[in-house]
């Protein structure tokens, strides 16, 4: 039922992977990689098995958060690095020599390098395998978009944007790809009160429910701006954190395996 002009390859044949689960965003810098980390830890800590493919390389925010340095190539394909807690991680940033290296490859390379990434890796017995796509909807998202066999979306969202641009454009993105968005992430949300515990709407008042309602999408969770999370992910320790924040992204995500 998708468009015929689809580039969608078959994955490695060692591969297993129930769930593709691509996470979006309008512009960069809005927290796409931290609510991407975020989910994994959360779906690994509901008892599933995780795979992370970061199509992100404007940042190494995926490896670094979780500790993840290398990744290792084998005879019959590349094997993903492995968290401590065993989420299975493939990110450009852990193909370079030194990762403060740039990568100033043009869009087609990257976008051929991320299939190889669905293509060439042995992503090990994966129930949901979550994307972190490059920001906007430009060339190379799009191809992305169209190298993968979706099972869902989530638009991840701030209160300082245009939200209801931002998702028009994933919407529609995704209704001429036949995949169906499963809702939205607003991150920073919020500050709470160290000492009062209230929370302060930093940006201001979010348009958030507007938006979800006009699309008739759901809310799948608002992360606050959270200090120690940032902390925790600079050490590479994500997942020693709760990662609470989006018990409706886990439901949503259970949901599709028991659909
Ligand atoms: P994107 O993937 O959208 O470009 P990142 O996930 O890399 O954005 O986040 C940008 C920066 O903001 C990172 O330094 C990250 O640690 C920080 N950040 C994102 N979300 C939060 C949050 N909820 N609390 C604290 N810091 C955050």
């Amino acid at each position: 039922s998708r468009d015929p002009k689809s580039f969608i390859e078959a994955p490695h044949a060692k591969s297993s992977i129930k769930k593709v689960i691509a996470i979006v965003s309008g512009k960069g810098g809005v927290g796409k990689s931290m609510v991407t980390s975020t989910l994994a830890v959360a779906m690994k800590k509901a008892g599933y098995a995780v795979g992370v493919l970061d199509a992100d390389i404007t940042g190494p925010s995926i490896p670094k958060a979780f500790g993840v340095k290398e990744a290792a190539a084998c005879e019959e394909g590349l094997l993903p690095g492995k968290s401590n807690g065993g989420i299975q991680i493939m990110s450009v940033n852990l193909l370079l020599n030194d990762e403060t290296d740039p990568v100033v490859w043009r869009g087609p390379i990257l976008a051929g390098t991320v299939k190889q990434f669905w293509t060439d890796v042995i992503w090990d017995s994966v129930d949901y395998l979550l994307v972190d796509m490059p920001p906007g909807t430009g060339d190379v998202p799009l191809t992305v978009f169209q190298s993968l066999p979706l099972d869902g979306i989530i638009v991840v969202t701030s209160p300082q944007e245009l939200v209801s641009m931002i998702v028009a454009k994933a919407v529609n993105m995704a209704k001429m790809m036949n995949i169906p968005v499963l809702g939205l992430i607003e991150n920073m949300s919020y500050v709470k009160c160290p000492d009062c515990g209230k929370k302060i709407a930093l940006f201001g008042e979010s348009h958030l429910d507007e938006t979800a309602a006009r699309y008739k999408l759901d809310i799948l969770g608002r992360m606050p701006i959270d200090p120690e999370l940032a902390a925790t992910c600079d050490r590479g320790e994500i997942e020693a954190m709760e990662c609470e924040y989006l018990p409706g992204a886990v439901s949503a995500l259970k949901g599709l395996l028991s659909e």
